[in-house]
């Protein structure tokens, strides 16, 4: 049985293109068609995933969004950064959204108490360059559901991640499960720090 018709997000749906280990990064562009945020991203991605979530920005009719990660210090507004707003301030990953076509143009948490300080949550495919690092797992899986998906489409959802090689989980994969239990446990002193 194939899942081949199941939509996922047109980045992966026709097959998960490895990326290339010498990428140095590239320029990220809202979809506004005049006065386009850019944002320079100075580094390859890591952790790059297929999120199930409601809050990462998802391109038209997809069901997923495509989310990696990257040290802030490589990230960079380089035009039109009044167009910028943060999405929700209570949120802890701030997502800097376009104000004229919704985009979400990188994401920083702020917190640096937060396992993941330091590192920008960013959309490769808001770029033309090709050798991102790929997609490697789903996270947040079940969560599909709650922007709409209907629960009966869950089995071929999770049949067609897993024949495209992303392994679905619905929270995030145990390497970064298991991160955030050791920032955990050496700040309250379970683990030596
Ligand atoms: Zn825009
Ligand atoms: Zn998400």
């Amino acid at each position: 049985m194939t899942y081949e018709n199941v939509k996922i997000h047109p980045a992966v749906d026709g097959g998960v293109r490895p990326g290339n280990p010498d990428f140095k990064g590239g320029t990220l562009s809202c979809k506004c068609a005049t006065d386009k945020v850019e944002v320079q991203v100075g580094a390859q991605t890591a952790h790059n995933h297929v999120c199930g979530c409601t809050r990462c920005w998802k391109p038209d009719g997809a069901v997923f969004s495509q989310v990696a990660v990257v040290g802030r210090d490589a990230v960079q507004v380089t035009r039109n950064a009044h167009k910028l707003k943060v999405v929700d301030d209570t949120a802890t990953i701030r997502r800097h959204a376009c104000t004229g076509c919704g985009v979400h143009m990188y994401g920083r948490i702020e917190n640096k108490d937060h396992a993941f300080y330091g590192l920008d949550f960013v959309h490769t495919e808001l770029s033309p360059e090709q050798g991102w690092s790929e997609p490697q797992f789903a996270a947040f899986v079940s969560s599909v559901i709650e922007s709409g998906v209907d629960p009966s489409r869950m089995a071929g959802i999770r049949g067609r991640l897993k024949e495209l090689g992303l392994e679905p989980y619905d929270c995030l994969s145990p390497p970064l499960m298991d991160a955030i239990s050791t920032h955990t446990a050496k700040r309250s002193g379970a683990l030596p720090a």
